[in-house]
């Protein structure tokens, strides 16, 4: 019996795209507009790049458009850098933003209508203490208390709010709240706090001002000015919708709608701006782009194309439930993608001299090998063999164990695209250490000509020692020991000592040498590679991506 495939194309919306559909066909907007929001003060993640692709993608897919808005409402976490970095990251994407936009742009139009609140009497300046606001908020299940400052009339709030305005106060001298409900079953519409007092120097509006919007004030607003129709966020900002309805309907301004949807994060990582930020100030890793970083500029430096993270964002999905993607999802997408698209290169991580003793002393011969066997319009190219190659260290085994198919004393290997050799004498340095193998080669087993009737199991990659190019080969392994570091008391204990392992001494197929920065290739059996910016003309670098199977996976499952 075969299980039919649904032909219903409606049965694949998510929850958010049956929003869209029933709102565009009930007329109530003829496009949507939808916007991402990162706060400036870090570089983006996986998790970040989930919401992009959302909105983004519903933009996209029901012709409407997407702004991206710097939420930069507070001066003291957020730098010009991470501005740059996360437009940079947005568009790597693959997506263009309609425009981009700064909420520190309304400042001016949030402080007015702030006033209209007052005046309105639905906002009053509050000078109790953090403490004692807390204190009066009440509990989930107890109504909150009202603050001895909630009847100041209209006229004296406004008068007060100004001289927040001017700096005449200090830092946390005094609040302004919203006016709603002390008893409200939302313990959100207690009276939020709307604007708080800082004197920081902000990235964009300098000095010019000392009171900032909060989060509940800035967003919806926003929203507003923007006419966004879809303001998708995540799950903890629930509570939040109600206010943020109220806000909209004090000012009878366009009511941009607000709707949740769960985080997504990754294993093996974690997905906090700050958190992230504590790894590249204690020096855990390199840089915000640290190839091993979980963040979007990390990823594409570590050879992650656009659409293997577009493609990872789609298969998680959308949902209402916080989800735990697993990184070998993310790292099967990328192979997905790179094995379609990358040239084959040989590259020896650790060399193995070999002396072929039969082949003739001083002459190369050339031998052809396929670029990229899944795209045959890449064509063919030339190997150099001679009298001395090199192999992995690896595929040799002085004593192997039963079934091991590499080189060994007395056995047969084949070189790829070349021939078949076996080895014939073992040496060593007066430590005992193999400094180099002596083999013999089968002429008339040439790839392609085999006429030798062997039949050696295994298969290996070499280079010629004639025209091998060193190269600094950086290979990395998850950054963290654990599953869910966030989790850990200390997130930084549970980082993998052995995250990042550099071979400055690798061997290299000579055009490698000449491969820029960001080029992308697979290494034959060891890998998908890229091109790191640091490496040189002498000395090229080269990042895995990712290893060829998921052998991380089997590791876990023995
Ligand atoms: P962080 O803790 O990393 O700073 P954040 O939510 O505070 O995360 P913002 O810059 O405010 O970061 O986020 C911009 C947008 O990205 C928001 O709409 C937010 O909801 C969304 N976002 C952030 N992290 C995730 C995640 N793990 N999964 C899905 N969306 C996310
Ligand atoms: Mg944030």
């Amino acid at each position: 019996m075969s299980i039919e495939k649904t032909t219903d194309p409606a049965a694949a919306l998510h929850f958010l795209e049956e929003i869209v559909e029933s709102d565009l066909a009930a007329g109530r907007y003829k496009s949507i507009l939808t916007r991402f929001p990162p706060e400036p003060n870090g570089y983006l993640h996986i998790g970040h790049a989930t919401s992009i692709c959302l909105n983004f993608g519903l933009a996209l897919k029901y012709g409407g458009a997407t702004n991206l808005r710097f939420d930069d409402t507070n001066p003291v976490t957020e730098e010009t850098e991470y501005v740059d970095s996360i437009i940079s990251d947005v568009c790597w994407l693959g997506f263009e933003p309609a425009r981009i936009l700064y909420a520190s742009d309304y400042f001016q139009q949030l402080y007015d209508w702030a006033k209209v609140l007052i005046m309105n009497g639905k906002a009053y300046v509050d000078f109790s203490s953090a403490e004692e606001i807390a204190a009066l908020k009440g509990t989930p299940t107890e109504a909150g208390k009202d603050s001895p400052y909630r009847n100041t009339s209209p006229e004296e709030n406004l008068a007060l709010f100004e001289k927040m305005k001017a700096g005449e106060f200090p830092d946390g001298h005094c609040v302004l709240r919203a006016k709603i409900d002390m008893a409200s079953p939302n313990m959100i519409m207690r009276d939020p706090l709307l604007y708080r007092i800082k004197h920081a120097h902000h990235h964009r509006t300098g000095d010019a001002w000392c009171i900032y919007p909060m989060y509940d004030w800035a967003h919806g607003q926003s929203d507003s000015i923007e006419h966004i129709t879809h303001s998708i966020c995540t799950l903890e900002f629930a509570p939040h919708r109600e206010l943020y309805d109220w806000c909209i309907a004090q000012l009878g301004i366009f009511p941009s709608k607000q709707y949740e949807f769960a985080r997504r994060n990754v294993s093996f990582a974690v997905t906090s701006k700050r958190k992230l930020k504590q790894l590249v100030e204690d020096g855990h890793v390199r840089g915000w782009d640290d190839p091993r970083m979980p963040t979007i500029s990390g990823y594409r430096r570590r050879g992650y194309t656009p659409a293997s993270i577009r493609e990872f964002c789609d298969r998680i999905g959308v949902g209402k439930r916080e989800m735990v993607a697993d990184m070998a999802l993310l790292e099967f997408c990328i192979r997905e993608d790179l094995n379609k698209s990358s040239l084959r290169r040989f590259a020896v991580l650790d060399p193995l001299k070999v002396v072929i003793t039969n082949y003739p002393e001083g002459e190369t011969e050339w031998l052809e090998t396929e670029n990229n066997p899944e795209d045959p319009g890449t064509g063919k190219r030339q190997l150099a063999f001679g009298r001395e190659i090199f192999i992995e260290q690896d595929d040799f085994m002085e004593n192997p164990p039963p079934k091991y198919f590499r080189l060994s004393p007395g056995g047969l290997v084949r070189l790829k695209s070349a021939y078949i050799i076996k080895c014939e004498e073992v040496i060593k340095d007066a430590a005992g250490k193999i400094t180099e193998l002596h083999c013999s080669y089968v002429p008339e087993s040439r790839s392609g000509q085999d006429t030798s009737g062997l039949k050696p199991q295994g298969v290996i990659h070499w280079l010629s020692a004639s025209n091998a190019r060193k190269a600094e080969v950086r290979l990395y392994d998850r950054l963290f020991q654990v599953e869910d570091p966030a989790s850990e008391e200390d997130f930084k204990s549970t980082l993998n000592p052995k995250s990042l392992q550099i071979i400055d001494h690798a061997l290299i197929e000579p055009d490698l040498a000449d491969a820029k920065s960001g080029e992308q290739f697979q290494f034959t059996r060891l890998g998908y590679f890229c091109v790191d910016p640091d490496g040189t003309a002498e000395k090229p670098v080269f990042n895995r991506t990712v290893t060829l199977k998921d052998t991380w996976a089997k590791e876990m499952k023995k």
